[in-house]
């Protein structure tokens, strides 16, 4: 494969050299997309249809899963030129290749609001005063300068209940799925964005990208140990030179898979406090206790409600249904004589 992106970038003007990272990684993916797409579609698929999660036929959800190995190959063929400038020139190849991912990972936050994600579903304005009224409320009383809440057809492909907030700096906005619309009361649509302000205010994309770049680090850390190690020893026999051979980046891959899984608990854990925070912020932002509690079953659907301690700490990236209502009520009982709506 790098054998042949040499020749193919041989071929063209020498400013487009640079075109030799993508050609390669135009191979690569392909290849992995092929033999990854029976768990893909297992996954994605089959399993979500089993569980009554997925609205999708077949056809629609192969033309996503089409839609977004495009936008990888675009992506990575921005990133690994840049990546693979830097893993050649320099001896601290580990420390400035993961400033590149670091950065890599805040430009994709900051335009995949307005660029990626719209290829996937369409995002509207909430017209609806009766709910868009109280969020908007909410978000003032909190300091935050939005003027709109945003709508996700969601259900185009999930009948999962869920929100976010997403972009950083001019893109970041509020978004609350459909299915959140249509199968929520507004005391439960209310404690879900007070969670979703919570990540806003406490500014948790911030804290998640230092996060992300102390993680990073350390697996490029891990990285040159390992894939120098692995290149001395079968080098030659696998005909990879070093750090800078683009035919190096599978066992680079390989090599940054493992560090992740084994860094399974400390990615989950550091996302799971985060959302916790959220949730308290959440629960004295909307001061709805039992809309919290309500959503956190309605999540039951595609979450484990009742993990054991070590499950929970290992495989949840959001505390547990139970640890969430646990929480909910634990507010309620220390805030006596608030009148809360109760859900339907
Ligand atoms: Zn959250």
């Amino acid at each position: 494969m790098r054998d042949r992106a040499e020749r193919l970038a041989g071929m063209l003007p020498g400013w487009l050299g640079w075109l030799r990272a993508p050609f390669y990684w135009a191979q690569l993916s392909a290849v992995i997309a092929v033999l990854q797409f029976p768990l893909a579609a297992y996954e994605g698929y089959f399993r979500e249809h089993k569980y009554g999660l997925a609205t999708q036929t077949f056809g629609p959800w192969l033309g996503d899963q089409v839609k977004l190995f495009l936008v990888n190959l675009i992506m990575f063929s921005i990133l690994l030129p840049l990546l693979y400038a830097v893993l050649r020139r320099s001896r601290q190849w580990w420390l400035w290749g993961s400033l590149v991912a670091v950065l890599f990972q805040t430009f994709g936050a900051l335009i995949a609001p307005v660029y990626i994600f719209p290829l996937f579903n369409t995002f509207t304005k909430l017209e609806d005063k009766s709910i868009r009224g109280p969020i908007l409320s909410l978000a003032r009383a909190n300091g935050i300068e939005v003027d709109d809440v945003y709508v996700m057809d969601a259900s185009r492909q999930t009948t999962r209940v869920s929100a976010n907030v997403s972009g950083m700096m001019g893109t970041t906005r509020i978004t609350l799925n459909d299915n959140l619309l249509k199968r929520c009361s507004l005391p439960e649509i209310e404690a879900v964005m007070g969670h979703e302000m919570g990540h806003y205010v406490l500014h948790h994309n911030y804290k998640g990208i230092v996060f992300f770049g102390l993680l990073i680090a350390l697996g490029f850390g891990f990285l040159r140990v390992s894939f120098d190690g692995a290149v001395r020893r079968y080098g030659s026999t696998w005909g990879v030179n070093g750090i800078g051979d683009l035919a190096g980046l599978p066992a680079l891959m390989l090599l940054l898979s493992v560090y992740f899984f084994v860094m399974t608990p400390v990615l989950n854990s550091g996302t799971r406090i985060e959302e916790a925070e959220a949730d308290l912020f959440g629960l004295n932002a909307s001061r709805q206790p039992d809309g919290a509690a309500e959503i956190a079953l309605k999540l039951g659907e595609y979450r484990k409600l009742n993990p054991g301690p070590l499950e929970e700490m290992i495989f949840f990236d959001h505390p547990s249904g139970r640890s969430r209502i646990e929480m909910a009520m634990r507010f309620k009982a220390e805030n006596p004589g608030e009148n809360h709506l109760s859900s339907p």
